[in-house]
């Protein structure tokens, strides 16, 4: 994973090949059953030294067993959207990261949240925007990827599709967390002094972050995941890249799997996800001079910032 101008919090990777011994393998040529995963907590105006040694270990701690979640899922033959969804629900129940649980708050103090799981096989998708109290957007997304006849449902009509599915729903104490207040609080503040024109500096007051994850399961079968509370403050229903497919998360097995985290508006312009994967596909790029020429060439030249993982379908990692 390459960041732009910050830095991305963690990410985790692990590839496996089968347990057969190299020689095995070239002597009857079957091709050893290869899968990956990888995994992100997000990109913020956060630099290492505003984490405590505690901090960070409990961040590592929590990475680690979500990407071993996934990782059993995918040595046990299981499915890579399975995959990408329950590596996600770990990091949505963790108050650390900014999605489900740890979701940043809107302006109106509000946890509003977006998701999106795409798999790679079928290019089936299922995408939820702006939705509050569910405890696992991403199981919400996968729901309207698997029963539903759309793709992308927002607010109050996904709630409601949720609800019919059994979907949990948690009450607004659970999304509380006293960082994302004082952050809420100190932006609002900034915000109040910029208008009266007391702060002339052009720094982003947003704090993000956003949980993603990539996979690559035995049968060869990619899916991407994207998890968030988007930016804080955030005002007029504002919806990122993350729930949009083709920007924050998009898999394709004749290419790659993505999620992308950092500030949406430059991921939806250049529809970041999809146009690394059209590189890869269409002209043939590496997946690192793909993210190269999307993160370097086309968002930070319109003062995007942010990160993105990719896993192509031969498992590099970038
Ligand atoms: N991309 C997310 C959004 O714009 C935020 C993030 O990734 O940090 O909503």
């Amino acid at each position: 994973m390459k960041n732009a101008l910050l830095i991305i919090i963690f990410v985790f990777s692990i590839f496996s090949c089968s347990t057969k011994n190299r020689k095995t393998e070239a002597k009857s040529a079957v091709k050893p059953k290869q899968f990956a995963i990888v995994l992100h907590g997000g990109a913020g105006n956060i630099t290492p030294k505003s984490f405590t040694e505690n901090k960070k270990r409990q961040y590592q701690k929590t990475l680690k067993t979500a990407i071993e979640r996934g990782y059993s899922i995918l040595e046990n033959g299981g499915s890579a959207i399975d995959a990408v969804q329950k590596t996600i629900n770990i990091l949505e129940d963790s108050p650390l990261f900014n999605a489900g649980r740890g979701s940043v708050f809107d302006s109106e103090g509000k946890n509003r949240m977006d998701a999106s799981i795409m798999d790679g096989e079928t290019l089936n998708s299922g995408a939820v925007l702006g939705v509050t109290n569910v405890k696992n957007p991403i199981n919400l997304a996968r729901l309207v990827l698997d029963k539903s006849e759309y793709v992308m449902l927002s607010g109050k009509g996904a709630e409601i599709f949720g609800n019919q599915n059994k979907i949990i729903f948690k009450n607004d104490d659970y999304f509380f967390t006293k960082k994302n207040y004082d952050n809420l609080m100190q932006t609002q503040k900034q915000e109040r002094n910029k208008k009266l024109g007391l702060i002339k500096d052009k720094k982003s007051l947003l704090k993000y972050g956003t949980v993603g994850v990539v996979a690559l399961d035995k049968s060869g079968n990619l899916a991407a995941g994207t998890s968030t509370g988007g930016l804080t403050n955030k005002k007029y229903g504002r919806i990122g890249d993350s729930p949009i497919i083709g920007a924050g998360t998009y898999a394709n097995n004749n290419s790659c799997a993505v999620s992308c985290t950092g500030i949406g508006e430059y991921y939806i312009k250049t529809v970041a996800a999809k146009e690394i994967s059209s590189l890869i596909e269409y002209k043939g790029l590496s997946a690192k001079d793909a993210l190269d020429e999307v993160l370097f060439n086309q968002i930070e030249v319109l003062g995007g910032k942010g990160g993105m993982i990719v896993l192509d379908k031969n498992a590099n990692i970038e």
